[in-house]
C-alpha cells in the first residue's frame, strides 16, 4: 500500500503514468466538465481532477476513478483554501 503523506510522495504520485491515464478517464467521463459548477447549473471546462476523499487519508482511493471528479481551477483551488478563506473574511492579515 502506498502512503502519501508528504509532499514529495505526493509529487510522485502526480508524475506516475498511472494518475496521468487515469485523469484522462475521468476527465472523459466527465465530458470536460466542472462538477461543482455543473451542480450549481453553470458550465464550466474542467482543469483539473479531484481527489473526492484526499489521498493522503485515503490512499487506497488513490487511483479508484470513482473517487474522482473534475473540477475547474475555481472549484478545486476553493475546495483546498476553504478554511483559510473562512478565517480571511474575518482577518485579511497575511500569515
Ligand atoms: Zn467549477
Amino acid at each position: 500500500m502506498n502512503n502519501y503523506k508528504t509532499k514529495e510522495q505526493k509529487l510522485k504520485f502526480y508524475k506516475s503514468k498511472a494518475w496521468k491515464q487515469l485523469r484522462l478517464v475521468a476527465l472523459e467521463r466527465d465530458n470536460n466538465e466542472c462538477q461543482q459548477c455543473k451542480a450549481n447549473g453553470v458550465y464550466h471546462k474542467a482543469e483539473d481532477v479531484d481527489h473526492v476523499k484526499e489521498i493522503e487519508n485515503y490512499p487506497q482511493l488513490a487511483l479508484d476513478i470513482n473517487n474522482l471528479r473534475c473540477l475547474c481551477k475555481r472549484c478545486h483551488n476553493a475546495k483546498h483554501d476553504r478554511f483559510v478563506k473562512r478565517e480571511s473574511k474575518w482577518n485579511d492579515e497575511r500569515w
